[in-house]
């Protein structure tokens, strides 16, 4: 029997890394995760630890990486991803992204593996060009409250080239857009979550803004999907992943608050600073090279995250966001 891939997954415990360990696991590789658990939770892969390959290491990416054995992929997802976390850990946000990747890096020198990392739209910032094509560079403020985010996927990116160019380390480059599903953190301030648990709640939905900002979701399996074909795609420029399928904030509210039963009413909040107007990716890179293209469309999607958030227990609700130190 061919011996199983082993696989490193960083932000294990986290929304998109927990989903990715899933698939890996799925796909009969011997999975590695790590994770600081700063954003992330144990809870999201409660159910692998009985397996016998899959290993957990509670460890800070942004330090030195460790790993016995042979790699063959590694996946760099740890980062906070949320406005409200950015304000609250900026310098973790900017290290995982700068450190991190660079530690990762290292790695996939030291163990010849593949490494692909999670990029994001907000490498174009408040694009100024729609929808947005990887050609596009993007119109970010670096000293905004965003920038902490923003800079760190920018260089990301940028050290991932240097090491594919300078080092021959076979790299991928996913320019994630908002993705949602089951697992997003309740309380972490992202408009999903934070939209679902108003009206779980019976709390009023708050638009940021006038809510004509636009947004285009993408189903967290779709995403899994899209990363899986990159992964084992041989480009290594960057590459959107994400629905274009998009909708204004206000019109999202509007959706949100029919699966409630129109009990909620809509209130409209100041509009944060630099808050990208628009946001849609051009997808016909990722659909020429991978074949590849979102198939879960929006209704569907909230419903399965609407009933995931229903279905955790009450006080799950009424969670703070976590006080960091
Ligand atoms: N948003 C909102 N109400 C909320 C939370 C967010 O109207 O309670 C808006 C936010 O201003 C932004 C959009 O929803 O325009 C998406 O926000 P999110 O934080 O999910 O992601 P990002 O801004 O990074 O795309």
């Amino acid at each position: 029997m061919a011996q199983k891939k082993r696989v490193l997954i960083t932000g294990a415990a986290g929304f998109l890394g927990s989903h990715l360990c899933d698939r890996f696991i799925r796909e009969g590789c011997h999975v590695i995760g790590i994770d600081n658990l700063i954003t992330g939770n144990l809870q999201n892969i409660e159910h692998l630890f009985q397996l016998e390959h899959f290993e957990f290491h509670h460890h800070d990416v942004s330090k030195f990486i460790h790993i016995s054995g042979e790699l063959d992929y590694i996946l760099h997802f740890a980062s906070p991803a949320s406005p409200i976390d950015y304000v609250k850990i900026p310098i973790q946000t900017l290290k995982v992204g700068a450190m991190g990747t660079m530690n990762c890096l290292g790695l996939a020198k030291a163990k010849k593996a593949r490494m692909l990392v999670a990029s994001s739209s907000e490498v174009y910032g408040d694009p100024l060009v729609h929808p947005q094509t990887e050609e596009y560079w993007g119109n970010v403020n670096p000293v905004g409250p965003r920038g902490v985010y923003d800079e760190a996927k920018r260089y990301m990116e940028s050290i991932t080239m240097a090491y594919h160019n300078f080092h021959g380390v076979a790299t991928r480059i996913a320019r994630i857009f908002n993705t949602y599903g089951p697992r997003m953190r309740l309380n972490d301030g992202r408009v999903m979550p934070a939209f679902v648990g108003q009206v779980l709640r019976g709390e009023n939905i708050t638009v940021f803004g006038d809510g004509s900002q636009t947004r285009s979701f993408c189903f967290v399996d779709d995403l899994v999907e899209g990363i899986y074909r990159l992964l084992h795609s041989d480009y290594a420029m960057p590459v959107n992943i994400g629905n274009p399928d998009e909708i204004s904030l206000l019109d999202f509210a509007k959706e949100i608050r029919q699966l409630s039963g129109e009990r909620s009413e809509i209130v409209f909040k100041p509009l944060p600073v630099d808050d990208p107007k628009q946001r849609q990716p051009d997808i016909n890179k990722a659909k020429q090279l991978l074949g590849w293209e979102p198939k879960i469309d929006r209704k569907e999607g909230v419903r399965i995250t609407y009933n995931y958030f229903k279905s955790l227990p009450a006080e799950a609700l009424y969670l703070q966001p976590k006080v960091f130190n």
